[in-house]
């Protein structure tokens, strides 16, 4: 079959012919339909993050998938149901405890392996197998846009992670900001303005420009980073409630803490590379502590969270899911998937038709 993946002596994304995989017990074979690749996938290509699975020469790309059970397997799902598989694995088959809590994006480093990023294969093929309890069912008119769920659900979690350090007290939040303009970035901009009643978005690109007319339609206020850094929206706009990283920019989870307001959180969710640079490590800590304010990382998402992620799909308007899908390529010109310009905001592999 037809699959997307890395090789140790490639350079990029190739078109490779591999076996179809088997359903073991417990497990349902699906039908590919679509795979999403976002910055993630770009990290993985370029070997800064990520890693093969053990003893293999390749590693299929794609975490951001939906298919269709062509195969139910005895495994309790029927065959033609829409899926979207979660991400992480236990690593060997084993199990361990944040699995069995179903929390798997909790385990630490070497606890998990993550398909299409980490030590196992993704979805970018034709078929794929995958335990039931790892697939969740979404409603067959969503299929179109069902590779966005990973990404949304990733955006349920940190919400969800954030909001909950504020629940002690009577927190009132009003403004959010979004660092990034990439896929992550904008969804999670559309979730955070049915909540905040002023939002901003952080970028670093001039006018006209294809996320900023997303932006603007949102209703958000542009701000370019080379202009107006991040620690200094307090001064040029206001200081916010709530920030959600979404950049890779490692000096934005420092500028974060002084663009929150008190009692303010910021959600951490980019993976930069080492990066040495001085701050006023004073001036952080004590911030942090005279206003209450709180920074958390997050990473992965678990089956509710797909789940809840669903849901904000189907509420999603169509012209937003137009304008993030800039390309559906086919495994043939998988490249154009791939390519990084300032028009592809999210890249679309189709495997087969919906
Ligand atoms: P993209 O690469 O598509 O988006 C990143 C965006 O950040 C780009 O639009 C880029 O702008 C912008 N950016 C980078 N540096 C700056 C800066 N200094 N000022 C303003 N804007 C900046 O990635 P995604 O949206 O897919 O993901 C965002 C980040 O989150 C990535 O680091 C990714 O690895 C991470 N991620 C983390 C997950 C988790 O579970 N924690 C899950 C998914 C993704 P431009 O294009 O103009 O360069
Ligand atoms: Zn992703």
């Amino acid at each position: 079959m037809k699959a997307i993946g890395v090789t140790r002596d490639g350079d990029g994304p190739e078109l490779l012919d591999v076996e179809r995989p088997e359903p073991t017990e417990g497990e349902a074979l699906v039908r590919t339909l679509r795979v999403g690749v976002d910055g993630t996938d770009h990290e993985v290509v370029a070997g800064s993050h990520g890693g093969y699975p053990e003893g293999s020469e390749y590693m299929i790309l794609g975490h951001e998938a939906v298919g269709v059970v062509e195969d139910g397997n005895g495994s309790g799902l029927e065959a033609g149901q829409v899926v979207v598989p979660t991400v992480r694995r236990k690593p060997d088959g084993e199990t361990n405890e944040y699995f069995r809590r179903g929390e798997p994006d909790m385990a630490p480093d070497g606890e998990y392996v993550e398909r299409g990023i980490v030590g196992d294969h993704g979805f970018m093929s034709e078929y794929f197998t995958s335990p039931a309890d790892n697939l969740v069912p979404i409603p067959e008119e969503l299929a179109e846009y069902g590779m966005l769920v990973e990404p949304i659900s990733i955006a349920e979690k940190a919400n969800d992670h954030a909001f909950s350090t504020r629940e002690p007290f009577e927190w009132r939040p009003e403004s959010a900001c979004v660092l990034g303009n990439g896929s992550l970035g904008l969804l999670t901009l559309w979730m955070l303005g049915r909540e905040f009643e002023r939002t901003y978005c952080v970028g670093r690109r001039s006018r006209p420009d294809p996320t900023i007319d997303v932006m603007d339609e949102l209703g958000a206020t542009y701000v370019d980073s080379r202009e107006t850094p991040v620690d200094e929206l307090p001064d040029a706009y206001e200081a916010v409630d709530y920030v959600f990283e979404a950049t890779g920019y490692a000096p934005h989870a420092v500028q974060t803490v002084h663009a929150l307001a008190p009692n303010g959180v910021g959600a951490l969710l980019g993976i930069p590379g080492p990066w040495e640079f001085e701050i006023d490590g004073g001036a952080f800590h004590k911030d942090i502590v005279l206003h209450n304010k709180c920074l958390i990382g997050t990473v992965n998402s678990h089956v509710t969270h797909f789940e809840d992620a669903v849901d904000t799909l189907e509420a999603m308007p169509e012209w937003l899911l137009e304008e993030l899908v800039t390309t559906i390529a086919t495994p043939e010109t998988v490249d154009a998937a791939f390519e990084d310009d300032d028009d592809q905001i999210k890249g679309v592999v189709e495997f087969a038709a919906l």
